[in-house]
């Protein structure tokens, strides 16, 4: 793929050459297949096409300077999955099964896994649905799970550069005692309409306050909330979040720098105090914020046109640990050979 702009690919649906199939049928998984085609044979009544029963999940490989090729956390991205499934009432992938599809998908497209260096990857998307034929409401008993790769390009293209977030109450992600916890699509589709607002704000996306008395930070769109303030990463703690991996990472990190960690509830005044101000999650790691704009209270919050010296050490030393460059002393990474 030598052919390939790296650099500036972006991120967007690409082919590749093969992705894994599995099927689950009379309550059990059948054997890893490999399929070159794009597409699926689905019944139209699949429960995934009526009644949201659909998961994924997000990671990425990376190539090291040593040829290498790393995945980051992938067993976390399968126990996040199986709280997805158990959330919406489908089959559970096991760990076992979702890694093998996950090394197999990695290993049958080595060729667009990007250079090193190139600050691009391979992006993994394994994919979960309900595929038997209901029209009552009722779980299927039939389940796809696949996974398929595209390169992606860096995040950043143009260097580490901070962007802005809007609070707009009169939409919501999740309510509380809802799926804003596990990875759905359906969480996805009730958020386009405010995303859709926000981007045409020009802002990356919207901070979403609690779905109950919008008095706490929840999660930015797509990407957890955090914070530093004092030597102290700040993130939200939360039933609607989506527990990111990224940010999981990121608070060990921080531990280990010697910053303190609150997981906590973080109420929307405390934009005022703080120092620095991210969104996280596998796409760019970390995405730093200068200004989060309150449209309700027209308002805004600034923080420094530069990414601030604690996010960007956390974010060069968890890209440093993916990319095999910096040791991996947590048992992050899992070598595909
Ligand atoms: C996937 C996702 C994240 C980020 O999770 P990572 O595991 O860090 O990639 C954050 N919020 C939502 C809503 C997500 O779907």
């Amino acid at each position: 793929m030598e052919n390939l702009d790296w650099k500036n690919i972006g991120f967007g649906y690409r082919k590749t050459n093969f992705n894994i199939r599995c099927w689950y049928k009379n309550g059990e998984w059948g054997p890893l297949e490999v399929s070159d085609s794009e597409y699926l044979n689905l019944h139209m009544a699949a429960t995934c096409l009526h009644y949201g029963q659909e998961a994924f999940e997000g990671l990425k490989a990376f190539m090291g300077k040593d040829g290498k090729v790393r995945v980051f956390r992938m067993e976390d991205n399968a126990r996040r999955m199986q709280s997805s499934s158990e959330g919406i009432l489908m089959a559970e992938v096991p760990t076992e099964l979702f890694c093998e599809a996950v090394g197999l998908a990695v290993k049958k497209n080595m060729e667009f896994v990007p250079p090193h260096g190139s600050g691009a990857s391979l992006y993994i998307r394994p994919l979960l649905i309900g595929t038997g034929p209901e029209i009552g409401v009722k779980p299927s008993g039939e389940y796809l799970f696949m996974v398929f790769v595209m390169p992606v390009g860096p995040y950043f293209p143009e260097g580490f550069k901070p962007t802005e977030l809007v609070i707009l109450r009169k939409y919501d992600r999740a309510a509380p005692q809802g799926t804003g916890k596990y990875k759905v699509g359906g969480n996805y589709a009730a958020s386009l309409v405010a995303g859709k607002k926000a981007k045409a704000g020009h802002y990356s996306a919207v901070l979403y306050l609690d779905s109950r008395e919008k008095k706490y930070i929840d999660e930015c769109g797509p990407a957890n909330f955090f914070a530093i303030k004092d030597d102290t990463y700040i993130t939200p703690l939360s039933d609607s979040v989506l527990p990111s991996i990224t940010n999981m990472s990121l608070m060990q990190l921080a531990e280990d720098m010697g910053l303190k960690v609150e997981r906590r509830k973080v109420p929307v005044e405390e934009l005022e105090s703080f120092q620095e101000v991210g969104a996280c999650g596998t796409a760019a790691v970390i995405s730093p914020i200068k200004r989060i704009y309150d449209e309700d209270l027209d308002k805004e919050y600034l923080y420094g046109f530069d990414p601030g010296p604690w996010s960007t050490k956390l974010y060069q030393k968890l890209q440093g640990i993916q990319y095999g460059d910096e040791p991996d002393t947590h048992g992050w990474t899992t070598v595909i050979e």
